[in-house]
C-alpha cells in the first residue's frame, strides 16, 4: 500500500477540482462553513451560496451578529436548514468563547454546536493541517475497495473506519493533501454506482484484483425528495424567506394542498426545530421575525 500515497497525491495535483474553499487565503471559519454546507448538499449547489456567505459574513462574529432569519434566508435552498441554525449557534460560541478563532483540535471542535466527527476532523485537517483521519462516505467506500476488496463499505460507520484511514496516512506534511485526495477520488472517480477505474491513479486495488465481486450488503436506498416532508418544509420556508413580515396560515396552506395532514406535520416540525415561530395573532414567520 506504500505506493498509494505518491500516486494519489500526484493525481490530486493534476486533477483536483477548483473549489473556492480550497483556495489560498480561505480561513478556518470559512472552511468550517463549507463543511457544514457540504454535509448533505452537492458541491455545485453549495458553491454560489458559500461564496455569497463568506463575502457577507467572513468571520464567526460577523455571522453571530446576523439575525437567525437572515441566516436562514442566506442558506437558501441548500436543504436541511437545521444546519443553518446550528452554524449560527456555532458562530456565536466561537465568537464569544474562543475569541473569534475556530479551535484547531478535534476534541474542542467536537464540542461546538453542529460539529460532528467528520466535520471536526475535516476542519482540523484541511484548515489546520493536522494529521488526523478524515472519513466521509466517499473515503469509506474507497478504503473498502482498495484495502478490503469489497464493493461497498459497511452500512454504518465504525471506529474501524478511522483506524483503516489512520494506517494509510503519510507523515504530517503530506497527510492533509492525502486526505483530501482520498475524498476527491471517491467523489469523482471511485464513485458509488459507476467507478471509472480506467481513470484511477492507483496501481493496487484489492477489489479490482479480485475481479470486482458484487456487493453482499443491503441494496443501496435511493433517496427521493418529491413528496417527502422535506419537500413540504422547503416550500413552507420558501414562503417565509420571501416575506419580511409574518404570513397567514392561508398563505402557507396554498403551497401544499394535496395532503393537509402532511403539511401540518411539516409546519409543526419547523416550529419544533425553532426555524419558524408563530405570532400572538396566529401568523407565521422565520425565527426571530415573529414579534
Ligand atoms: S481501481 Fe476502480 S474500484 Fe479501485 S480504487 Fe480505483 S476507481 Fe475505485
Amino acid at each position: 500500500m506504500t505506493d498509494i500515497v505518491p500516486q494519489l497525491v500526484d493525481w490530486y495535483d493534476r486533477e483536483q477540482r477548483n473549489l473556492p474553499w480550497r483556495r489560498p487565503g480561505v480561513s478556518p471559519w470559512q472552511v468550517l462553513v463549507s463543511e457544514f454546507m457540504l454535509q448533505q448538499t452537492p458541491v455545485a449547489r453549495v458553491e454560489p451560496v458559500w461564496l455569497a456567505w463568506v463575502a457577507r459574513w467572513p468571520t464567526p462574529s460577523a455571522t453571530a451578529a446576523a439575525s437567525a432569519a437572515d441566516v436562514l434566508r442566506a442558506w437558501g435552498k441548500l436543504g436541511y436548514p437545521r444546519r443553518a441554525k446550528r452554524l449560527h449557534e456555532c458562530a456565536t460560541v466561537i465568537a464569544t468563547r474562543y475569541d473569534d478563532v475556530v479551535p484547531s483540535d478535534v476534541e474542542t471542535l467536537l464540542s461546538l454546536p453542529g460539529v460532528g466527527a467528520y466535520t471536526a476532523r475535516a476542519v482540523a485537517c484541511f484548515a489546520y493541517r493536522r494529521r488526523v483521519p478524515v472519513v466521509d462516505t466517499n473515503v469509506r467506500r474507497v478504503v473498502a475497495r482498495v484495502v478490503h476488496g469489497r464493493a461497498d463499505a459497511a452500512p454504518s460507520s465504525s471506529p474501524r473506519d478511522l483506524a483503516d484511514v489512520e494506517e494509510l496516512l503519510p507523515d504530517e506534511a503530506l497527510a492533509p493533501k492525502f486526505s483530501i485526495a482520498l475524498m476527491e477520488l471517491g467523489a469523482t472517480v471511485c464513485t458509488a454506482r459507476t467507478p471509472r477505474c480506467e481513470l484511477c491513479p492507483l496501481s493496487v486495488c484489492a477489489w479490482r484484483s479480485r475481479g470486482f465481486p458484487a456487493s453482499t450488503g443491503p441494496a443501496r436506498r435511493v433517496q427521493r425528495y418529491a413528496g417527502t416532508d422535506r419537500q413540504v418544509r422547503g416550500r413552507l420556508l420558501d414562503v417565509l424567506r420571501g416575506n419580511d413580515s409574518p404570513v397567514t396560515r392561508a398563505e402557507l396552506d396554498v403551497v401544499w394542498l394535496s395532503d393537509p395532514a402532511q403539511r401540518d406535520r411539516a409546519l409543526d416540525s419547523l416550529l419544533t426545530d425553532g426555524l419558524v415561530e408563530q405570532t400572538a395573532d396566529g401568523r407565521f414567520a422565520l425565527a426571530g421575525e415573529g414579534d
